[in-house]
């Protein structure tokens, strides 16, 4: 059994926590986090084992009447590897601890390629993660962009491929971010972080991406515009992404999904934890193939699909099983198809 701690306890962090909890293979050892909050009542209740960020968050969890079993030094000692939820920049910070420790620990996309030394996506470089000390999974618009470029660049070879990203404002619990009744060119500059981030794992072309920010809590919209290097057709796209692992074709007139808003609802009936898309949704209807450039449209589920990455990236540190073992492996705990 592999230990695992979670530090950073946030929307990433309960979910890459649950998972972990549900693997056959790994232990969860606790989660860390900064506030007593509803949030850790619920930690607690679940049965896991709540520390607190540092010192003056274990006070604060003292003066709250809920004792925290240490602090998040304790926590990475006792565990195998720690998977650093915390917001952008504090895993770097964070790094000083794991290295003291001569922990090994995985930080998500908020930080930067160097801070880890690898970007990581199961599909595409699984087997880059092995052995390693540190490694990063890549943002949730990278990872998305990650599994179907890579999907199309092994059918057709891609000269060069550009997106445009419509960013959610906030996740469903952000109270406090907006926008509220705007869209915010975010960058105004072209290109936006997205596509260099993308290079980091898949660097054999370019991506070249601009971002936007709607008001919205569900999911990014990314609209894609492909340049392939031989022939494609719509019949070899469609057959490529429905053998592509964690890619997800929905139909946009045949089976009502006409928005965002409807990919959440499907989960939802699907009864998934949390409404998670842990797939990287295509519309089969928005699929075209015009000369050589292929198009379409992709939702992307921000607080879930780094979820299972996170858990092939813990297997794949370990080196003990194969890319196709692991990916089945969190598939099947977390209610993936394919
Ligand atoms: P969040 O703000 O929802 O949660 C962060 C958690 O870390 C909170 O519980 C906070 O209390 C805790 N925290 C803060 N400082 C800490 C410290 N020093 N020690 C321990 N805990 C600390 O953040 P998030 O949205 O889950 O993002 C976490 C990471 O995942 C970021 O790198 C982000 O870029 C990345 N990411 C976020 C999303 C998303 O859509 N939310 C998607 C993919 C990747």
């Amino acid at each position: 059994m592999i230990r695992v701690s979670v530090n950073g306890y946030g929307t990433i962090g309960r979910r890459v926590a649950d998972a972990v909890a549900a693997q056959p293979d790994m232990t969860l050892v606790g989660v860390a986090k900064m506030k007593p909050d509803y949030r850790a009542k619920i930690a607690l209740e679940k049965g896991y084992e709540v520390y607190s960020g540092d010192e003056k968050s274990r006070l604060a969890f003292h003066d709250a009447g809920t004792e925290s079993s240490g602090t998040a030094r304790d926590l990475v000692s006792d565990s195998d590897i720690v998977v650093d939820c915390t917001p952008e920049d504090v895993g770097a910070e964070n790094k000083k601890l794991y290295e003291q420790l001569g922990k090994r620990a995985i930080f998500q996309g908020g930080e930067e390629d160097a801070t880890a030394g690898m970007s990581f996506v199961a599909q595409c470089n699984y087997e880059k993660a092995k052995g390693r000390k540190f490694v990063r999974v890549v943002s949730c618009n990278s990872t998305a962009l990650c599994r179907v470029l890579n999907a199309v660049d092994e059918e057709f070879g891609i000269s060069k491929a550009r997106v445009v990203i419509a960013r959610r404002a906030a996740d469903p619990d952000e109270v406090g971010k907006g926008p509220i009744d705007a869209v915010v060119l975010d960058p105004i500059t072209v290109p936006s972080h997205h596509g260099p981030d993308v290079n980091t794992v898949l660097p054999n072309f370019p991506v070249i991406s601009m971002a936007l920010k709607i008001p919205t809590t569900h999911m990014h919209l990314h609209s894609l515009i492909v340049s392939l290097k031989s022939g494609a057709t719509y019949e070899k796209v469609e057959q490529k992404f429905s053998n592509t692992p964690r890619v997800m074709l929905v139909n946009g007139k045949k089976d009502g999904f006409k928005s965002t808003a409807n990919i959440i609802d499907m989960a939802r009936e699907m009864g998934r934890p949390r409404n998670d898309v842990y797939e990287s949704i295509v519309w089969r209807d928005s699929i075209k193939v015009l000369d050589d450039e292929l198009y379409f449209f992709m939702a992307v589920h921000q607080e879930a699909i780094v979820v299972p990455e996170n858990v092939d990236a813990i297997r794949a540190m370990f080196g003990e099983d194969t890319r196709q073992e692991s990916m089945a492996m969190t598939n099947k705990s977390l209610g993936i198809m394919r």
